[in-house]
């Protein structure tokens, strides 16, 4: 999908803005969406090295066909290296002979260093978000791959009342999640938390060795991967049992808070101004330091990704970006809760692609 010349072009002019000579592109989401290479990172060295000259991918002869095969048609040269070879000095040889090279935040340490030593002179640059622009505006395919990722987390959260029964334990309602997960599509799964009771108050808990009780309120989050390379995530909260008033309140503000950060969501609008929509709705009702975390973050071919959707944001929306919408209310000790959608900005507003109920899920316990 997607990896083309006019991404590559895209990264060419904004090295050259900055002012630097080449990029090298370590494995991960930035190599994905040049060159469409999944490969994972690892001890070999893996990387493209962009530069006004070209773009050559270095790989380990073991994996040539698969790079091969990924720029089939792009404008990127295969460079293999055999074991016993320096691939760090391979890189040095693809560089122009003068100015900083701009450095991908992931590569490993150990590859930087092995590069670093070879270029002694030379002004190494760390690449920051320097393509997080690019990849934040998602072209209509990617935005179609964002659809199909979410209606296959959706079809499994809606299996959930099923699988959440007192009784049973955090991990093995996540165990059996997780084959859920996959059975719908995903290619991997990247996490999968059921916090009940108490855990659901800590908004990263993963899942327990804790029994599910009536009464529990229940928060589950999954993420996952597509083959697509695209990544699928989103949140509902369900009770074991009728809500205690208290719950039933807090959820009705939650709901209220989420679905205003989504009316907000059009382009020209601050990220900080959608954030603010949900934030000050959850405190007007007294639970503004119960919601400790930013209300979003972009998702595409990394699961958290720009644009985040934080307070004080200035960060303008735009056409084709994708994020979730996530508020949560956490009471420590007592009971937490997360509504969460991926919403893509349109030309005039939001388009919410975890299509299904919003409302808190009252399982009969
Ligand atoms: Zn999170
Ligand atoms: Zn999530
Ligand atoms: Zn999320």
């Amino acid at each position: 999908m997607g990896a083309g010349p006019a991404r590559l072009e895209k990264a060419r002019r904004a090295v050259v803005a900055g002012g630097a000579s080449a990029l090298v592109v370590s494995p991960g989401a930035d190599l994905r969406y040049l060159t469409g290479l999944p490969a994972p990172a690892q001890e070999r060295l893996i990387c493209l090295v962009l530069s006004a000259d070209g773009a050559t991918l270095v790989v380990p002869l073991l994996e040539r066909d698969e790079a091969v095969d990924a720029v089939r048609g792009l404008p990127v040269d295969v460079a293999p290296w055999q074991e016993g070879d320096d691939p760090a000095a391979l890189v040095a040889s693809l560089l122009p002979a003068i100015g900083p090279v701009v450095v991908d935040d992931h590569l490993w340490a150990a590859h930087l260093l092995a590069l670093a030593a070879r270029l002694p002179e030379r002004e190494l640059r760390a690449a920051g978000p320097l393509l997080a622009a690019a990849r934040a505006r998602k072209e209509p395919d990617e935005v179609a791959a964002l659809r199909a990722a979410a209606a296959g987390v959706v079809e499994v959260l809606a299996g959930m009342p099923g699988r959440l029964r007192p009784g049973r334990s955090e991990q093995d309602v996540a165990a059996e999640t997780r084959a859920a997960m996959l059975a719908a599509g995903h290619s991997a799964v990247d996490y999968v938390i059921v916090a009940s009771g108490p855990n659901a108050a800590s908004p990263h808990h993963t899942a327990s060795s804790r029994l599910l009780r009536r009464g529990d309120v229940v928060v589950v989050d999954l993420a996952g991967l597509m083959p697509s390379g695209y990544w699928s995530d989103c949140t509902r909260t369900f009770v074991l049992g009728e809500p205690s008033p208290e719950v039933a309140a807090a959820y009705a503000v939650l709901r209220d808070a989420q679905a205003a950060a989504v009316a907000a969501v059009r382009p020209g609008v601050a990220a900080g101004a959608v954030d603010a929509a949900a934030r000050s709705r959850i405190a007007a009702a007294g639970y503004g330091d119960r919601f400790i975390h930013r209300t979003g973050h972009g998702i595409g071919l990394d699961v958290h990704e720009q644009p985040f959707i934080a307070a004080g944001s200035d960060h303008v929306l735009a056409p084709g970006e994708v994020f979730s919408i996530e508020p949560g209310i956490y009471v420590p000790g007592t009971f937490g809760m997360r509504l969460e959608d991926i919403v893509a900005c349109t030309g005039s507003g939001a388009e919410v692609l975890t299509r299904s109920p919003r409302d808190l899920v009252v399982v009969e316990a």
